[in-house]
């Protein structure tokens, strides 16, 4: 047994440093549907050996995910041995280590989750594990292949990550709970396994004095169903992303198998790598983590699926792939947060967040002209805490407040709005941020990154409502003409007595479309979105201002196809509970 002294491992939840025992694991309980088989991490006393793969698979071993630093998640039979093969520690993921900070710093916002389970997990298993736990499965035809998506208590989440098969628990993106089409990331490649979820700090290729990182790019081969200058162009642009926000440089080079550049391909079906493409749909791409842990010349490198309908500005849109697995060419992991363009789902036409940003500045610095400061020293771990802010409120900001402490170097705190604004918070260990609501449901993320790249987050949903009208009637009719009875209940219909009453309205968005203003020549129009309450919706209503009115097909995640007429339709959407409390927001569509 090696004695040679375990590096720490970055974790989302914490920085794992398992001492060198390799039985350690053996201690705590396992709960498993699989007998005889289960999960575990081992670390190496180096880097992760390309022999490795075909050794473990010899001895009945798969490996399901690769965690910095030189760690293998892997299925193993329960009388695997690992002798001979330079493993320095053996343990498992901690119950605790497979629920996003992120979860549980939700205060009452969508209660949706991503449940990922290990890359060897029968999924009809895994769906009868969810049933069982009281959780609620909402099917997404466009989830990765190990992923649930699932609502419900945060404490049946909890049981439920207490189980083997389970990998990660991480917020879902309201484009997911409200079917938006989106795409899955199958992760940065490492050898022949990709980085977890669960890992929690970016690897970065080394770099050496202040000129920061410079990484070539060849376009071998590009597609042929786009103009190639517009191709190239749009790659360009989102390369661009991440070198005008960090102390990075693209550079244009000439051989593709050069150190330290990026070999951009388009390809189909099998192409020379251990991830052969899938046609149409599924994978559209993957690209190779930096080296280390990667070899040469294959580090950094993308490949996109020719098989895809690549477009400009449209799915499936190419800027906003190259964006995300561009970051993987850094050295850039999965986040858990929705907003972040290195979420598992491509964020389409977004740019880079400001989460995004703290992280890939923390891995080269921040602009090519200030110099990074020198190597900070080890620290207490990153921990931020902030005040609970008023579930509801109908002023047009809401103060944050909390504190931050431990994690190297310069501790940079920022929030972002779901809706995309963001800014950053000022103050240190204390902070304040005066946060801008819209009206509605706004999901704020507040997230603190130090110098080394170790992030910590808090959530919290904060519904802003309309100021009480001067008016005795409310809800407010737009209508100029008389209005139809509504089919819906009203609020004026004394709702059943409860007991502790429910005063909470119910909080209600469009997902789809996202403006608040939209022209169209088509003659019914579609609307998509969400309404969640503490009690629960009952029903969600549309009125037009044309004279129209229904109901919204579903509650949690809605739609309602509203017939238009020519000119101006004014249409309110109200999301009722069953205390008859209720929420509206207003669309504005002209049909033109
Ligand atoms: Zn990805
Ligand atoms: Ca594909
Ligand atoms: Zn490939």
């Amino acid at each position: 047994m090696a004695t040679l002294a375990a590096e720490t491992v970055h974790l989302k939840t914490r920085d794992f440093d398992p001492r060198p025992d390799r039985t350690e694991y053996l201690a705590s309980p396992l709960k498993r549907r699989t007998e005889g088989r289960s999960h575990y991490l081992i670390q190496f006393d180096g880097a992760v050996r390309p022999e490795i793969f075909s050794q473990l698979r010899d001895r009945g071993i798969t490996v399901t995910g690769y965690l910095p630093q030189s760690t293998l998640m892997i299925a193993a039979p329960d009388d695997f041995s690992l002798d001979g093969l330079h493993v320095v520690w053996v343990s498992r993921l901690e119950h605790r280590d497979k629920i996003s900070p992120l979860v549980s710093s939700i205060a009452g916002s969508l209660h949706a989750y991503i449940v990922e389970f290990h890359s060897d997990v029968d999924m009809n298993e895994a769906r009868a594990l969810v049933r069982e736990h009281s959780l609620r499965l909402i099917e997404n035809r466009n989830l990765a292949p190990h992923h649930l998506l699932v609502a419900g208590a945060l404490g049946d989440l909890s049981r439920l990550a207490s189980w083997d098969e389970v990998a990660y628990i991480f917020p879902a993106s309201p484009e997911l709970v409200s079917h938006t089409p989106v795409r899955a990331c199958s992760g940065a490649i490492v050898q022949e396994t990709a980085v977890a979820q669960n890992a929690g700090s970016a690897y970065s290729w080394p770099v050496t004095g202040s000129s920061g990182l410079v990484l070539g790019y060849v376009f071998s081969q590009v597609t042929e169903k786009l103009p190639a200058a517009a191709v190239k162009s749009e790659i360009l642009r989102a390369l661009n992303q991440w070198s005008g926000a960090a102390n990075v440089q693209f550079v244009s080079g000439t051989d593709a198998r050069a150190l330290r550049t990026i070999n951009i391909l388009f390809a189909r079906g099998a192409h020379g790598d251990l991830f052969p493409f899938d046609g149409p749909g599924g994978v559209l791409a993957h690209t190779f983590y930096p080296a280390p842990p990667n070899p040469e010349p294959i580090a950094g490198d993308m490949h996109l699926d020719d098989d895809e309908r690549w477009q400009i500005g449209a799915d499936t849109d190419l800027y906003t792939v190259a964006l995300h697995e561009a970051g993987h060419a850094l050295g850039l992991v999965h986040t858990d947060n929705p907003n972040d363009v290195m979420y598992p789902y491509y964020r389409f036409g977004k740019h880079l967040s400001s989460g995004d940003i703290a992280i890939v500045q923390s891995l080269y610095g921040a602009s090519a002209t200030t110099s990074s400061p020198s190597t900070p020293p080890p620290s207490l771990p990153l921990v931020l805490t902030m005040q609970t802010p008023p579930s509801t409120t109908t002023a047009a900001s809401v103060p944050f407040s909390g504190t931050v402490s431990g994690g190297a170097g310069p501790v940079q705190i920022t929030w972002q709005l779901t809706s995309g604004a963001s800014g950053k918070a000022a103050g240190s260990p204390s902070w304040t941020a005066t946060v801008p609501l819209v009206l509605g449901t706004n999901v704020i993320t507040i997230t603190a990154i130090d110098s080394a790249g170790h992030t910590a987050s808090q959530m919290a949903s904060v519904v802003r409502q309309q100021p009480p009208a001067p008016a005795p009637a409310p809800p407010p009719t737009p209508a100029p003409s008389p209005n139809p009875p509504p089919s819906n209940p009203a609020p004026s219909n004394p709702p059943p007595p409860a007991s502790p009453k429910d005063t909470t309205p119910p909080s209600l968005v469009i997902t789809y479309p996202a403006a608040s203003v939209i022209a169209t020549a088509a003659s019914t129009i579609t609307f998509q979105g969400m309404a969640i309450d503490n009690v629960g919706v009952t029903s969600v209503s549309w009125s037009n201002s044309t004279g129209t009115a229904g109901a919204a097909t579903g509650t949690v995640t809605w739609t309602a196809s509203i017939p238009l007429s020519s000119g101006t339709n004014t249409i309110v959407f109200r999301a009722f509970d069953a205390a008859g409390n209720f929420t509206w927001r207003s669309v504005t569509v002209v049909q033109q």
